[in-house]
This record gives structure tokens, sequence and C-alpha cells, in this order.
């Protein structure tokens, strides 16, 4: 496996950074179309999916990426990076653009905005339990045939995926990076 990548346009980059540091994988901050040739995967982080997407414009990204994406890179959109990913964004910026690679329908701020963020456990296939950690995040509405759910937060309205994966493009409504717990980044790893 080579190097994977970080986009670092806006958002919590170092967190991702350091949580792929902890797992021994080599990393990189991707800023612009010459950092993202030199990675074999990437990361698109939590932060303001408008404002990310914004800025893949104005760095000269946007085409690049997408064509990355076409080719099958393997990628985690983590909470706007999700958002980013999504097929269909709900609630979204009249303006707001996306790649449609992930076949998932999600609404921007999906749990509301008095509950704007809140921990709880997540449930993964296996059985066992990862601490999810929510900002203002997406909520995944439906998913298309192609998409494994591999992680469920259950709660009244619930069970919602929160980690899904349609081959190489893996998305997480929560942010992994925010907590000790390597586990979903361990996984997106171990399939490169
Ligand atoms: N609500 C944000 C957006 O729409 C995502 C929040 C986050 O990444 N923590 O981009």
């Amino acid at each position: 496996m080579g190097s994977v990548g970080v986009l670092a346009l806006q958002g919590d980059v170092r967190e991702h950074l350091a949580t792929l540091s902890a797992l021994g994988v080599e990393s990189a901050r991707v800023r612009t179309p010459g950092e993202l040739d030199g990675v074999d995967a990437l990361v698109l982080p939590g932060g303001e999916s408008t404002a990310i997407a914004h800025l893949l414009v104005t760095s000269g990204l946007r085409g690049p990426l997408g064509e990355r994406l076409e080719s099958g890179m393997p990628v985690l959109g983590t909470c706007a990076g999700l958002i980013l990913l999504a097929r269909e964004v709900l609630d979204g910026r009249a303006d707001q653009w996306g790649y449609g690679a992930l076949e998932v329908t999600v609404r921007r701020n999906g749990y509301g905005r008095q509950v704007a963020s809140f921990e709880a456990p997540l449930e993964l296939a296996d059985g066992s339990s990862v601490p999810g950690v929510f900002i203002r995040a997406p909520r995944i509405l439906a998913c298309g045939p192609r998409v494994e759910v591999l992680a469920t937060y259950a709660h009244g309205e619930g069970p919602d995926p929160v980690l899904v994966r349609q081959g190489p493009v893996w998305g997480a409504s929560f942010h992994p990076e925010l907590t000790a717990d390597t586990t979903v980044h361990r996984l997106f790893v171990e399939s490169l």
C-alpha cells in the first residue's frame, strides 16, 4: 500500500493525519492536483461541505479528483466528506455540487439543529461497537442496492446506516477521527 492522502482544504485534517499515523500508515496533505497524483487513496474530512466544494474549484482539484474517483481510487468521506460523495443531497445549498460517487441520499444537518452535536455508540456488522461523534451530521436516508452498511446508529427512529461502503468508496456520517478509536480508519486501510 502506498500513501493515503487527506484532502487539506478545510476541516479536521490534522485529526485524520494523526489517526493514520497512529496506525502506522504513510499519509500526506492534499491541496493541489500534483499532491493528489502522489497518493493512492484519499480521506475527505469533516468540515463544511459547501466550503470544501468551493475550495475544490479554486484549487483546481475538482476535475482531477473526479477523474481519480472514476478510475476507482479508494476514498473515505467523513461527515462533510460523505456529503461531497453522496448521489443525492437534501437541504443542500441551491448551488451545492458533489461527486455522486456513493449511491446514498443524505440530508444535511439531518439530526436536527437542536441536537447539533452528540455522541452515541455505533454498532458494527460483527456486533462490536465504536464511539460515534456527530457534529451537524448528515443523516443517511436511503442506500442503493450496491451500498453495504458497515455500521448503524440505533435510536428512536433508527437504526440509521452511519458507515457505508460501495466498493472503494466509503462514507461515514460521524467523525471517526475525533476519538481514540482507530477502527474505521483501520478497516478502510485494510481494504486497500
Ligand atoms: N453540516 C456540515 C455540512 O453540511 C457537515 C458537518 C461536519 O462535517 N461536521 O457540510
